[in-house]
């Protein structure tokens, strides 16, 4: 990291004793309780603190100097020789050092929107784009108009590939993340309900993604579902569509699946192979490999790169429980785009005698939530033996799929907390099980694999 004083000089209005015009700083933090020696600090205001509060504490921690809003008078006790930027708005001042830093390490920058998938898509690519040279992700989730600028400033100075996660909850978010980094090429990964409480329907959520358009560079190119209807209106010499229809024009054919993942045909790439469940995963690993192909990545990097990738935790995470049953733990988060398309992962396995779906409540529906949840029903088949659902919202997955289901066998329970989902099915633990476990990240349905270790 190398934010230089000359950055920090063009983004604000005057100083307070700099002495060191060529300071350098070691991170920049927002947060006393993770900053570093030698960090930058700038405070923001939110709804509960003002950053500005905590600046003894950031001294304390080793802070080299500190944004400060002008209008916010500076404590006597802050030492002489503490040095201060003044500016009109820290978080402003943030995002100005983002896109500015930004352009002086000039990267390839790459954006990744969509309701589902970003995380993972931002994994393959940097596993892929490692091979080809220095990389930086956004860590954890941080994809706001805080994170974002916060990921930028901590990429290393000889950066050469930046991914940045974008998300949103609401319209404009995502054009001011694209406008600020102004990225080289963008994906968008699908289209769900997440955010239908602000977005009002699946048109307005398509909208306020299609927005990553807005910050490309000249020539940069837009990587998006293809298979997707709502994204159709996106069109042009800088939009490429990838997906499994015919019409697109990258193109998965030659899809094969087993228990240890996938392999597929990619047009304008080449044969891939994906150790990774669910099939929406395949058009994730198409749209990073299709992007990596545009930035002039090799063919045997964009496959070694897929080959070795490594997910964040539950996401579709496979584990092996004590005795022996295969559990896919896919409880980081839950929508109904992505509760189908985890129940349609556990029916692509073979060769298990129990299949059970544990799964559990889905926030932020809004006024639809009911029916959204209703609907998941219409993917409870065979080969699944066992539907366990957890939760209030839960239920209404469980009733409708009583109502829909006629003789087709399958086991029916609902259990209102996690650990009754666990004791339902510690009975059918062995190794010919596999468990699939979904949910909202409130309901934190992981919990259960430690009531299923207390089985004994
Ligand atoms: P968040 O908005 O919470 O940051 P995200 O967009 O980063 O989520 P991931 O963390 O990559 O998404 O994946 C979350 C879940 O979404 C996965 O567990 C998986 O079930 C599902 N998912 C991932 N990709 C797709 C896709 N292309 N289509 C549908 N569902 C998907
Ligand atoms: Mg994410």
């Amino acid at each position: 990291m190398s934010i230089a004083h000359h950055l920090i000089k063009s983004i604000s209005t005057h100083l307070r004793l700099t002495e060191d015009v060529n300071a350098l700083f070691s991170s920049v933090s927002i947060d006393t309780r993770s900053l570093q020696e030698g960090a930058l600090y700038v405070p923001i205001s939110g709804e509960r603190f003002d950053g500005h509060q905590f600046i003894e504490k950031a001294i304390e921690e080793g802070a080299q100097a500190s944004i400060w809003q002008k209008d916010i008078p500076v404590p006597a006790s802050l030492p002489a020789e503490f040095q201060l930027y003044f500016v009109e708005d820290t978080l402003l001042a943030l995002q100005k050092l983002a896109k500015l830093y930004r352009k002086e390490v000039n990267p390839k920058v790459i954006g990744v929107t969509g309701s589902n998938g970003k995380t993972t898509v931002k994994d393959m690519l940097a596993s892929i784009l490692s091979y080809a040279g220095t990389t930086y992700k956004t860590q954890g989730n941080y994809n706001n108009h805080i994170g974002l600028p916060l990921t930028i400033l901590g990429m290393p100075a000889d950066c050469q590939f930046l991914i940045l996660e974008m998300g949103m909850s609401g319209f404009g978010e995502i054009h001011l993340l694209s406008t600020l980094s102004e990225p080289d090429a963008a994906i968008i990964t699908n289209i769900g309900e997440s955010h239908m409480e602000q977005l009002g329907s699946r048109e307005g959520i398509a909208k306020a993604k299609a927005e990553i358009r807005d910050g490309l560079v000249a020539g940069g190119m837009l990587y998006i579902d293809g298979d997707e209807p709502l994204l159709q209106m996106l069109k042009g010499k800088d939009v490429c569509t990838v997906g499994f229809d015919r019409h697109n024009h990258n193109q998965v054919t030659n899809v094969l699946v087993d228990s240890t993942g996938f392999q597929f045909k990619l047009h304008s790439v080449g044969d891939l192979t994906l150790p990774m469940l669910g099939k929406h995963n395949v058009k994730n690993a198409a749209l990073a490999a299709s992007l990596a192909k545009g930035l002039g990545v090799s063919f045997s990097h964009i496959q070694a790169g897929l080959e070795q990738v490594k997910v964040s935790g539950m996401r579709l995470e496979r584990l092996v429980g004590d005795h022996g049953e295969l559990i896919i733990n896919d409880a980081y988060n839950a929508s109904p785009t992505s509760m189908k398309a985890s129940v349609d992962a556990l029916k692509d396995l073979d060769g298990f005698t129990h299949y059970i779906a544990v799964l559990g409540d889905m926030y932020e529906l809004g006024a639809n939530e009911k029916a959204l949840h209703e609907q998941i029903a219409d993917n409870i088949e065979t080969p699944i033996t066992h539907l366990v659902t957890v939760g209030e919202k839960g239920k209404w997955v469980y009733e409708a799929t009583k109502k829909q289901q006629k003789s087709n066998g399958i086991t029916l329970h609902h259990a209102p907390t996690v650990e009754e989902a666990a004791n339902l099915i510690k009975p059918l633990l062995n190794d010919q099980t596999v468990i699939l476990l979904k949910a909202s990240r409130g309901l934190k349905l992981e919990t259960i694999l430690n009531y299923l270790k207390e089985s004994g």
